[in-house]
């Protein structure tokens, strides 16, 4: 993809600060954050497992070149995200609140407790902040063999600032309080899941539609590449390598197919009124 002048100030980069040392993982934080949602389908047990782990600290240090130019990166589609998303609420009456953005490695403080790589990027609503630790891209590389270009950076950052806009549309907040009511059944809350999911890579899709018309930013390979993002985090696909068979059931995020569909529809139809993933999935 193409860079643009564009950055944003609503980025914290909190690499390299030694931050770490400072964090006392464990207790009620971890058992929060194993409760929101993820990038990956993931396995919220292996994220409270290793809580009280506070041993790996990082130092303080510089950040080298490379990192630097993740850093301009990230700002920069930060600032995209925000022109975009400021854009589609004015025209549907609204007004449009950043969501704040902190880089960190190994780990770091949230709004909804401590924050681990191994978690993989996510957002928390308690403090509208979107944790990305860039170690995730190599083992999406590594792991899941997803060929991770700079969009692939992108789309996973605009997923999830679907669930920011999520967040400040309600959305977020409804799923909540059906989850507390206790009424449903750990199925029924997993569809509510996928359609919370499969709506933020809706809402990247839609992101990509309106940022590309404005910057033309696009390369060819581009959508591919995300499309290919979305496929390796497919449910079933994790499900296939983890334990070597699919159980639709326990699906948290949408099967390969399905997040390939709903990124490409926010893509192709450019309508946010299109991506009702709920009243699809859930009659
Ligand atoms: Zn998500």
């Amino acid at each position: 993809m193409k860079w643009t002048d564009d950055r944003s100030g609503n980025v914290d980069d909190r690499r390299g600060s030694g931050g770490g040392g400072a964090i006392v993982g464990g207790g009620l934080g971890t058992i929060i954050i194993a409760a929101i949602v993820f990038f990956l389908g993931g396995d919220p047990s292996a994220i409270l497992s290793s809580g009280g782990n506070s041993a790996s600290r990082t130092e303080q240090r510089e950040l080298n070149q490379n990192e630097l130019q993740v850093g301009e990166f990230i700002k920069m589609i930060t600032a995209e995200n925000e022109e975009t998303w400021a854009k589609i609420f004015a025209d549907n009456g609204m007004r449009y609140q950043p969501a704040k953005v902190v880089l960190f490695e190994s780990q770091t403080q949230s709004g909804c407790g401590t924050a681990q790589s191994a978690m993989g990027p996510f957002y928390c609503p308690a403090d509208q902040s979107v944790y990305m630790d860039m170690s995730f891209f190599q083992e999406l590389q590594q792991k899941f063999g997803a060929k991770v270009t700079e969009f692939t950076i992108a789309y996973v950052m605009a997923h999830e600032m679907g669930h920011h806009v999520q967040n400040l549309l309600g959305t977020l907040g409804k799923t909540d309080q059906l989850r507390r009511s206790g009424k449903y059944s750990e199925e029924e809350m997993n569809r509510v899941s996928v359609a919370t999911e499969l709506q933020a890579d809706f809402y990247a899709g839609l992101w990509a539609r309106y940022s590309n018309e404005r910057e033309k930013f696009l390369e060819p390979g581009d959508l591919e590449s995300a499309v290919e993002a979305a496929e390796a985090v497919g449910d079933d696909n994790i499900q296939k390598r983890s334990q070597g068979y699919v159980n639709q059931e326990s699906f948290t995020h949408g099967s390969s197919a399905q997040r390939k569909e709903w990124f490409m529809k926010g893509y192709n139809s450019g309508d946010i009124k299109q991506g009702d993933t709920f009243n699809q999935l859930l009659r």
